[in-house]
């Protein structure tokens, strides 16, 4: 932070960005030159991708998105993916594991259909504040999704921003949501996404050390290197993408 000046293009910026969020056409174009020169990944590494909501309009775009990483490697469910991690299972190219954030209604209306067609694992990270809300999934929707073989996360009971909690309220956050999805999926969760999910402004120690204590075994950031045989699944690194982007785009987030 400093002068009145760096505050507001610091906030222009921030109003850019949250306008492209909200046309993620416009916002893949805008990222899709910075593609020019990466290309999607051919060599071996585990990639975590990750979507949020996907309307309706955006149904072909997931599909034509998600063969294309089939076509680059296998993709595979949250528990294989830390067997690699753990060296339980090989990496010998590409790997792909899918996840989506939040709770949107479209999971079961569009991702659903999709995933079962393409015959794709994926894990939902649930913010389980927001089940039943208008828009979002209803328990009974969550039960379809896990007996549909899918797998679910926590995400936080509200989605605060953690870093920004009390002590208790983190706590609650983190494991109240774990508590409270066990409790109406009658299924263990074990993997946890921190909200927004940078390092530098979103989470600290402290949220890592309150994941493990509640009874975690991984932590999902939002930093986007490409993952290895020995890391920790305690700093999963995912790629945000939006099925609305361009090829290009989406080499900006997925790369060798
Ligand atoms: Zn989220």
């Amino acid at each position: 932070m400093g002068s009145p000046t760096t505050v507001k293009r610091r906030l222009n910026e921030l109003g850019l960005r949250s306008r492209l969020r909200a046309r993620p056409r416009a916002q893949g174009r805008v990222l899709a030159p910075a593609g020019m020169f990466k290309r999607l990944p051919t060599t071996a590494g585990l990639y975590f991708p990750f979507y949020h909501d996907v309307p309706a309009e955006y149904a072909g775009d997931l599909r034509r998105q998600l063969r294309t990483f089939g076509r680059l490697g296998p993709l595979v469910s949250w528990d294989d993916a830390l067997d690699v991690l753990a060296g339980r299972r090989p990496l010998t190219g590409p790997m792909f594991c899918l996840s989506f954030d939040d709770g949107h209604l479209s999971w079961r209306d569009v991702v659903a259909p999709i995933l079962a067609e393409l015959d794709v694992p994926a894990t939902f990270f649930l913010t389980s504040g927001l089940v039943g809300r208008p828009g979002n999934l209803t328990w009974s929707d969550c039960r379809d999704l896990a007996a549909a073989g899918h797998h679910f996360g926590s995400h936080t009971v509200t989605h605060p921003r953690l870093a920004d909690t009390g002590d208790d309220a983190a706590r609650r956050e983190i494991a109240g949501s774990k508590w409270e999805i066990e409790d109406a999926l009658g299924v263990e969760v074990r993997d946890f996404a921190a909200p927004y999910g940078n390092p530098a402004v979103d989470f600290g120690g402290r949220e890592l050390r309150i994941v493990r204590e509640a009874g975690y075994r991984s932590f999902a950031t939002t930093l986007r290197a490409a993952m290895h045989q020995g890391d920790s699944p305690m700093w999963i690194q995912r790629q945000g993408l939006h099925p609305a982007w361009p090829s290009w785009a989406v080499r900006t987030r997925v790369h060798d």
